[in-house]
């Protein structure tokens, strides 16, 4: 286990409305870590709909969900904050006044006067494949998600699916591979048409296999695929050996661990304030899709409002001596040094 990280807020997602959350607290020189199961920031925007165009962000005509993305990860350059991608958050517990213990799924403990939970919808969990008999293998010989490239060097691999992680993964991995198979179920692709000739070309050279088909059936023992089964659209079975397999068939949204962490939850949704966005729990706050109160929208704007309200909240959590006084970016002095845009 890590050392513990200690902060004065975490924040749980790194969804639009975590990424503003961090300006807006760092306008009130808040310093922030962010953690998200995701290996990119973003949340829904960049998981379910990158190219896509929003129409009703205020001031920007038209964006689309990797634009808004990227121009969010701009503003909140200045403030530098430290972020923990594919991680997710497992357990939250009080352990002071005020003070939080959190941990992730890959063992690293922090230690935050305060928690904002932006955790959207819930957990982005990979869907199974249905494949019989799959379950005893994952974790083992089965893969969800690469987190380490080295181990998957010199190995048997086969990828299944045909959009952009099964091809991303596929041209990263062909190199250090054995020997690499990639299934999809037709002969048509959904990821980048970059990705798409790229793999096909290593299928032409020889470098790699492709068989349009499905997983019918796995063979192996302890965890340990040996060869899977690969019935084509012509109703033959070829059977393939290998050492592991990544099944990539897209992500579902569950609510996941925040479920566990002692919170009155309302449709599986967190009630909070709505003046400071603060949950039943002192000192934990919820902002985003994952909070409800009355007239509650899920769009990204009412987040970015709720943002701008918890983090004076906040600051008065932190802080309960300071005046709390608005200032405006255009005019206050102490806002811009911290933006570093300063002129005197
Ligand atoms: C197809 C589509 C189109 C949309 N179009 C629009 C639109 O035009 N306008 C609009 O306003 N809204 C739109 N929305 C809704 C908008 O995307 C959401 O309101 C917005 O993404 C909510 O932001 P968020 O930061 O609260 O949550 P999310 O974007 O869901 O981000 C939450 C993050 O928290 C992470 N997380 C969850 N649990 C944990 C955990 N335990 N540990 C670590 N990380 C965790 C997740 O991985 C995720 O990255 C659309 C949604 C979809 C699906």
């Amino acid at each position: 286990m890590s050392e513990t990280i200690k902060t004065d807020v975490l924040i749980i997602g790194a969804g639009p409305v975590g990424l503003f959350a961090v300006f807006e607290l760092g306008l009130l020189d808040i310093k922030t870590h962010l953690v998200d199961i995701l290996d990119k920031v973003g949340g829904q925007c960049a998981e379910l709909y990158p190219e896509k165009p929003i129409y009703d962000i205020p001031g920007i005509p038209y964006i689309t969900g990797h634009g808004l993305t990227d121009a969010l990860m701009q503003q909140i350059k200045p403030f530098n904050p430290t972020f923990h991608l594919g991680e997710m958050v497992t357990t939250l517990e009080k352990i002071g006044e005020p003070l939080f213990r959190i941990g992730t799924d890959r063992g690293k403990v922090f230690e935050a006067k305060v928690v904002v939970i932006g955790a959207g919808g819930g957990s982005f969990q990979p869907k199974r494949p249905p494949i019989a008999g799959i379950e005893p293998y994952e974790g083992k010989s089965v893969h969800y998600a690469v987190r380490k490239m080295e181990a998957f060097r010199d190995k048997r691999l086969l990828i299944v699916g045909g959009g952009d992680s099964a091809l991303d993964w596929t041209l990263n991995l062909q190199p250090i591979a054995q020997r690499l198979t990639l299934v999809h179920r037709r002969d048509d692709f959904r990821g980048a048409p970059d990705s798409v000739n790229k793999m096909r070309a290593l299928v032409a050279s020889g470098a790699m296999d492709l068989k349009i088909g499905q997983v019918a059936a796995l063979e192996g023992g302890d965890g340990q695929l040996a060869a899977a089964h690969i019935k084509g659209n012509d109703d033959e079975t070829a059977r393939v050996e290998i050492d592991a397999m990544l099944p990539f068939f897209g992500l579902t949204m569950k609510l996941g661990p925040v479920a566990d962490w002692g919170l009155s939850l309302e449709d599986e949704l967190i009630p909070v304030d709505t003046g400071t966005f603060e949950t039943s729990m002192p000192g934990l706050f919820a902002i985003g899709d994952i909070n409800t109160y009355p007239g509650k929208k899920k769009l990204i704007l009412s987040g970015f409002h709720e943002a701008a309200l918890t983090a004076f909240a906040i600051q008065h959590h932190l802080y309960p001596a300071k005046k709390q006084f608005l200032q405006y970016t255009t005019t206050s002095p102490a806002m811009q040094k911290r933006l570093g845009v300063a002129t005197a």
